[in-house]
């Protein structure tokens, strides 16, 4: 695994600090930039024994190659995990995904903190995103920061800066990695060998491996009808769309309509497009027929919408809601 090109700078100035680790850094930047690839490679190579004079890991030591294999002993990951503990409280109530880091997992972490390691270095904790720790798990995460036991390191990433708790933020050290400007994302997906690289790179608002997640979305035919039917000058059947939708995630699909009333609004206020460059004409008549109060308020359902998204009540009704905002604006 390699850094991306725009990380190269960054790498070298985090490593400045080798001498002096500080036991937590937090990983900043928006979401699709690959902030997670250059958090592994940095897991690994404070982990490696052999690593180059750049501090890129070696590839070939035992702990490089555990690493690889993800079964490095010394090396513990740490990522959202729904609550199962409460669905067998009530095994009839609906499926609840809950998107957070919870308290049972940091517990966990803490026989493998305070232990000594394995091959007598470093002990690496990665936690991703840290935004979605929930109160009492960051606050049994707190402790160990404050009192980090010798050799114990922590890397937390965040694509939220300001929603990760301002106590967990003071006991690491940020640093902020950085988004690569359009040239630098569309010479990295043609290497990748992605079609209609330009597209999705708009798509995905200028995010390169977002941009390759989108293009390699298996639900693709989904948002091209949708954005055909939002697109269609008389309306479209909103039962159809929602039957067609329902089965899909529904904050992905919340993201495309979001994405469709932001280039709405930007073409009414500035008439520039983000997301739909190649579907500039049908967006330029929908925003001239339609008015802004009610594009407003349809954006600000779609925020509240995206919100409660991870836990909705009845997905087909929510997105019947949301289309209906739309037709009747
Ligand atoms: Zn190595």
């Amino acid at each position: 695994m390699a850094l991306y090109p725009w990380q190269q700078q960054a790498w070298q100035q985090l490593n400045l600090s080798r001498q002096q680790w500080p036991h937590a850094v937090l990983l900043s930047g928006p979401q699709g930039t690959g902030k997670l690839d250059f958090a592994l490679q940095l897991a690994q190579s404070l982990l490696c024994e052999t690593p180059h004079a750049d501090y890129a890991p070696c590839g070939s030591c035992p702990s490089c190659t555990w690493f690889a294999a993800g079964t490095h002993p010394d090396f513990r990951e740490i990522t959202p995990r729904s609550d199962d503990d409460k669905e067998d409280e009530k095994p009839d109530s609906k499926k609840r995904v809950v998107q957070q880091i919870n308290i049972k997992q940091v517990r966990e972490l803490t026989d493998f903190v305070n232990l000594s390691s394995h091959r007598q270095g470093y002990r690496v904790t990665l936690l991703h995103p840290a935004e979605v720790l929930n109160h009492a798990a960051a606050n049994a995460l707190l402790k160990t920061l404050e009192e980090p036991a010798p050799g114990a390191i922590f890397i937390l990433i965040t694509h939220q800066l300001s929603r990760v708790l301002p106590t967990i933020r003071s006991r690491c050290r940020l640093f902020p990695l950085p988004t690569p400007d359009q040239t630098q994302a569309a010479a990295w997906l043609a290497q990748q060998q992605v079609a209609d690289a330009p597209r999705w790179l708009a798509r995905a608002g200028n995010l390169p491996l977002a941009a390759k997640a989108l293009a390699d979305n298996e639900h693709l035919p989904a948002w091209q009808t949708l954005l055909e039917a939002l697109a269609a000058p008389r309306g479209f059947d909103v039962l159809k769309q929602a039957e067609a939708l329902h089965k899909l995630e529904l904050p992905m699909v919340v993201s495309w309509l979001q994405k469709w009333a932001y280039d709405l609004l930007s073409l009414k206020l500035a008439k520039q497009v983000r997301y739909h460059p190649d579907l500039q004409s049908a967006l330029q008549q929908q925003a001239q027929k339609l008015p802004l109060d009610g594009l407003l308020a349809w954006q600000k359902q779609l925020n509240l919408a995206q919100r409660s998204a991870h836990h909705p009540l009845n997905t087909k009704l929510a997105i019947e809601q949301l289309l209906i905002g739309y037709t009747d604006l």
